[in-house]
């Protein structure tokens, strides 16, 4: 009624029910940031040929008080469409050093980092993280995709050429998902592109194999190493490893992992190499 006479509206309750639940979900997250509900997970990433832990990702994780586990497929566009993933990726760059002091010291952390904190003052949030833990800055490694890239890319550009010259990696997260994924390895020499799990899950497919064997082929050729993101099971690990990939991480050597389970792990795969 108070859209006045002569008009109508069709009210639909589902859209309608979304919309509210992605408003109390941003009020939620702003909340959960406060009361500590966000934690980091660490997946490892090894070495084809021998297994041994060459780094692993910090993953962000959120459980909602009331929904459980949220997954970040959810909770992190939301953060970053309303901003919150700057105080939130500033929290897992710092977090995310912490945790690598304690690993030995050929284990790099890489964090994934959203184009909307480059906007956000992604540089000091590096160094401060860096400042405030103490961890050598070759010891971090950001990730980002190509989206990243697509917007801002002159600034973003600047922005990894001056993180880099102080020693922190770069690597290109979901390669091959994006619109002209070739063209940005031309526009930035990252350390390391990972190729996304979509074409690992499909290896066993000459044209998914062929692909990932010319993707090792220009990052040998520009330097840049391969990781074979989503390995799941032995056959895929032996087809990734045929075609090239230096690195692999994925289910099959093991799922993200509490800080306390991470070192677990980085300890019985030292006691093995
Ligand atoms: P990503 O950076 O590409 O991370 C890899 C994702 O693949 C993770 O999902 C990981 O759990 C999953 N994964 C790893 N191995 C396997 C496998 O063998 N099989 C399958 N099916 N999945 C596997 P997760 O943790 O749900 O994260 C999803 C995405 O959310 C990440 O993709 C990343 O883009 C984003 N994300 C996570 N944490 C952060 C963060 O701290 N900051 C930002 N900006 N983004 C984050
Ligand atoms: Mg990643
Ligand atoms: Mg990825
Ligand atoms: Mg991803």
């Amino acid at each position: 009624k108070a859209g006045g006479r002569n008009t109508h509206r069709v009210f639909c309750p589902d859209v309608g029910a979304r919309i509210a639940t992605r408003g109390q979900l941003v009020l939620d997250m702003k909340e959960g940031i406060r009361r500590g509900e966000f934690r980091l997970v660490y997946q490892p990433v090894v070495d084809a040929a021998s297994g041994a832990v060459v780094s692993l990702e910090a993953l962000m994780r959120w459980r909602h008080p009331v929904r459980g586990e949220v997954s970040p497929g959810e909770f992190i566009p939301l953060a970053e469409e309303n901003g919150l993933i700057v105080p939130l990726g500033a929290w897992a760059l710092r977090e995310a050093c912490r945790e690598a002091l304690t690993w030995p010291e050929t284990l790099r952390v890489g964090v994934n980092v959203s184009a909307v904190q480059f906007r956000g003052g992604l540089e000091e949030a590096v160094l401060s993280a860096l400042a405030d833990t103490g961890l050598p800055a070759c010891r971090l490694k950001l990730e980002v995709t190509e989206s990243v890239l697509m917007q801002d890319g002159d600034a973003v550009v600047a922005c990894l050429h001056r993180l880099r010259s102080l020693g922190v990696l770069v690597a290109l997260d979901d390669f091959g998902t994006g619109y002209s994924s070739l063209s940005y390895l031309r526009r930035f020499p990252f350390d390391k592109i990972k190729i996304d799990r979509s074409f690992i899950r499909d290896i066993a497919d000459p044209d998914a194999a062929a692909i990932v064997r010319a993707v090792v082929s220009i990052g040998e050729r520009l330097g840049m190493g391969i990781v074979a993101e989503g390995v799941e099971t032995a056959e895929q690990l032996e087809l990734v490893r045929r075609e090239g990939c230096a690195q692999v991480q994925g289910f099959l050597f093991s799922r993200p992992l509490s800080p306390l389970d991470a070192r677990a792990y980085i300890m019985a795969a030292q006691a093995q190499h």
